[in-house]
């Protein structure tokens, strides 16, 4: 793999995160962070996800300002947008450029 920075092979896999198994990858030369390659629909997929949950929570929540207010459904909501905010995150950042069998691939 390559940066699609620098062109530096220097790209190692990220260890995993309390919230991704698969968080990506680093160059080692500039410090540029990727996304897992083939991960980007299920970052699109969590992105809808998270907003749609984190958004019917704030709708709810709007709703019935004064009523029982769902307290305990807070960490979903902010779950929720945690996780959204993560992926969107991740869509922005670029896959690392695969390449011809030069190197060892993984
Ligand atoms: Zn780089």
């Amino acid at each position: 793999m390559e940066c699609p920075k620098c062109e530096s092979s220097q790209v190692v896999r990220l260890p995993p995160s309390q919230i991704s198994p698969h968080p990506g990858y680093r160059c080692t030369d500039c410090g540029l962070k990727m996304r897992e390659s083939g991960m980007l629909f299920v970052y699109i997929i969590v992105l809808v996800i998270g907003l749609a949950v984190g958004g019917l929570f704030v709708s709810m929540a709007i709703a019935r300002e004064n009523d029982n207010f769902p307290y305990r459904g807070l960490w979903l909501a902010g779950a929720g947008l945690v996780v959204a905010g993560y992926s969107a995150m991740q869509i922005a950042r670029p896959a690392p450029l695969s390449k011809p069998k030069l190197d060892k691939e993984e």
